[in-house]
């Protein structure tokens, strides 16, 4: 077992922790129509009827409702990693509440996809991926179920 000496996102730029530690997703905005990407890029807005060429970088909304998911019961072939011995995951779409994009991840270990209902409250969380042999240990971003008086708990926590 390698010893983890940090922690780095897998991929730069496509989640960021504000002040209080809570993960977001960074996505694009089309200043001229509006629309959002995820994953954030700066150019080459997707509305078609938009001539919008230059995209704005945004904080999306941690929360959002669960729009479909599955379970994903085999180790996916290298080059990516996998744990070994490995453990079946669910896999959540989620559409976000504000920006109503859908925006697919892997749901924290410990919640299997039995325990998963289309139309349930998702909040963005972070969890390794895999830890690199420089004792790296990268971070994805991923789903959690959010409890319907989550957000509550978490104000009256910080009193
Ligand atoms: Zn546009």
């Amino acid at each position: 077992m390698l010893e983890v000496t940090s922690q780095q996102p897998a991929i730069d730029g496509w989640f960021a922790t504000d002040d209080a530690g809570k993960p977001h997703l960074i996505g694009s905005k089309c200043p001229l129509c509006g629309t959002y990407v995820f994953p954030p890029r700066e150019n080459n807005c997707p509305n078609p009827a938009c001539s919008g060429d230059v995209l704005e970088s945004v904080a999306l909304s941690r929360r959002g409702k669960l729009w479909s998911y599955t379970e994903n019961c085999y180790a996916p072939p290298p080059p990516y990693p996998a744990p070994d011995p490995f453990e079946p995951f669910a896999v959540a779409a989620v559409e976000l509440a504000t920006e109503g994009l859908i925006v697919l991840g892997k749901v924290v270990e410990g919640t299997r996809a039995a325990e998963l209902k289309v139309g349930m409250e998702m909040e963005l969380t972070t969890l390794p991926l895999f830890t690199d042999d420089d004792g790296v240990e990268r971070i994805v971003y991923g789903w959690r179920t959010a409890g319907g008086d989550a957000e509550r708990s978490d104000e009256e926590e910080q009193r």
